[in-house]
């Protein structure tokens, strides 16, 4: 997708803080952090949103979830983390490149 924000980073068009890298999935530092940590996973498959996620898809979407949680202990919150995924402009969703986002670092991080 030639005009795609996540798919310019993965591509390098676009810099980012790369937290991980392999041929399915790239994690990057959120630009806007919403917590102390902040960052996003994404399929480097160019699927839009969670409602678009295909059967053939649930094995790669399930990797991010690993992988996040990885980085999470990485990065020193692995004992507790938020994940989100919004789905759709109504629900706040601004790139419409599949991202979950990881966030840690808060107590009791509810509402946000
Ligand atoms: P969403 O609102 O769920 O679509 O989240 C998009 C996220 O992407 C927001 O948290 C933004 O701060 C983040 N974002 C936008 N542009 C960049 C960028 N160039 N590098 C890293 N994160 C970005």
């Amino acid at each position: 997708m030639t005009d795609c924000l996540f798919c310019k980073i993965i591509a390098g068009d676009i810099p980012a803080e790369k937290l991980y890298e392999d041929d399915e999935v790239l994690a990057f530092r959120d630009i806007a952090p919403q917590a102390p940590v902040h960052f996003l996973v994404i399929p480097k498959k160019h699927i839009v949103d969670p409602a678009g996620v295909s059967e053939e898809d649930e094995k790669l979407i399930g990797k991010l979830m690993r992988i996040g949680s990885q980085i999470a202990a990485e990065e020193g919150v692995g004992d507790g983390f938020r994940i989100i995924y919004n789905n759709g402009a109504k629900a706040g969703q601004a790139v419409f490149h599949i991202h979950m986002h990881i966030l840690g670092g808060k107590e009791r991080p509810w509402p946000m």
